[in-house]
């Protein structure tokens, strides 16, 4: 039994989503930034405790890789990857900003 998500959240990540900093809870996870070669990736694995258990020595190894955040922010994360160069955000802020509701 390796350190738990739980730990590492506390101990490494001021136990909050990095966006929002609501306090660690369910749904959690950690965002990789970037990927490396023979990385643990959600997939590869039958469910999220095996994930979680091979992912935390990763975690502990190489903080600056990963970030906490909560369901809804990790959403939006992958959601922004589909916004491609500046001139895209530009017209997806305005969108934005000139939305009322
Ligand atoms: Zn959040």
């Amino acid at each position: 039994m390796g350190l738990s998500k739980e730990i590492v959240a506390k101990k490494y990540f001021k136990n909050r989503c990095y966006v929002c900093h609501k306090k660690y809870g369910k749904y959690f996870l950690f965002h990789h930034l970037w990927y490396i070669e023979n990385d643990v990736i959600y997939k590869h694995y039958k469910n999220t405790m095996t994930y979680n258990e091979a992912l935390m020595p990763l975690v502990i190894k190489n903080k600056k890789r990963f970030l906490l955040l909560c369901r809804a922010h990790h959403k939006y994360v992958e959601w922004a990857s589909s916004i491609k160069n500046d001139m895209m955000w530009k017209r997806f802020n305005k969108a934005r900003t000139m939305t009322k509701t």
